[in-house]
């Protein structure tokens, strides 16, 4: 068994520990989740991270599922190591950082480069996406002017969120989930894309990654349109996606253009819950 896969498994056992923790296992509860990087040379380079406690009970908060925090002060997030990301100052809740890590070395000792082009977006962050796109101040990938082109405010959100949640309802604001190398699915279709997205169908899943919005059809028939470049690291967001379904409530989004259109388009059922099944439930 190579190192990586080894590296995988630990961490993956050391993930059960943590689910067995929630369902009240006194023992685990001491250390939860913790995965380690076993102390060799070769290993220790795969992450800049040695441990990864998931603290599920501070996860279950209505300010953290909306992104009300700055990931970059948060204690429980890590920056993603500069060298599978485009830029500096991107964050991850530090149990996703692990495995990103290690799926990212893997992913390069076997030629491909997987490049994190977005991760953790505070709820600011993802505001100043939505205003740029709500008064066309950015220009949707459609080639709409949503100001300009869509006066109705709820067909102007609808057009936005084929691509982009509205600010406290994304799962960026979670730091579980990224975007790796465009932001175009045609990119992951040919040529060096489709290796990538070929080598991520095949390992994800065994480093915990899978990618909520597949292709729209009988499984996924509500949300957002597919993207191929997002991946969510499942050990934490399914649980994440039940806090949120427990927690939040489309009436209670406010603070932005169209806030008031969240209750009709029933964002939370058609949005946060619009997700591939095997994004709802992790073993
Ligand atoms: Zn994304």
């Amino acid at each position: 068994m190579n190192i990586s896969v080894r590296l995988a498994l630990c961490f993956l056992l050391g993930l059960s520990a943590c689910q067995g923790q929630e369902q009240g296992n006194q023992e685990k509860a001491k250390k939860p989740g913790v995965a380690e990087i076993h102390n060799t040379s070769e290993e220790e380079k795969m992450s800049d991270v040695k441990e990864a406690p998931i603290n599920f009970p501070t996860l279950r908060n209505e300010d953290f599922l909306m992104g009300r925090f700055d990931p970059a002060s948060h204690e429980d997030f890590v920056a993603v190591p500069r060298r599978f990301a485009d830029r500096g100052g991107m964050y991850v809740y530090k149990a996703c950082g692990v495995a990103l890590t290690a799926m990212c070395e893997k992913a390069k000792s076997e030629g491909i480069d997987l490049v994190v082009r977005s991760a953790a977006r505070n709820f600011d962050y993802q505001r100043s996406i939505w205003e740029a796109k709500w008064s066309g101040d950015r220009i949707l990938s459609s080639g709409i002017n949503a100001s300009k082109d869509i006066p109705d405010h709820t067909e102007r959100c609808k057009e936005i969120m084929k691509y982009s949640a509205m600010p406290g309802t994304s799962r960026h604001h979670w730091g579980t989930d990224v975007d790796f190398n465009a932001f175009n699915n045609e990119y992951f279709e040919k040529g060096e894309g489709l290796k990538v997205f070929t080598w991520l169908e095949a390992n994800a899943a065994s480093f915990g990654f899978a990618r909520p919005y597949i292709a729209k059809g009988t499984e996924r028939p509500n949300g957002y349109e597919e993207e191929k470049w997002h991946w969510s690291y499942l050990p934490v967001s399914t649980e994440l996606t039940k806090y949120a379904l427990e927690l939040l409530e489309d009436a209670n989004l406010a603070g932005f253009s169209g806030a008031t259109k969240a209750e009709q388009l029933k964002v939370k059922e058609h949005y946060i819950l619009g997700i591939a099944n095997s994004c709802k439930q992790w073993h």
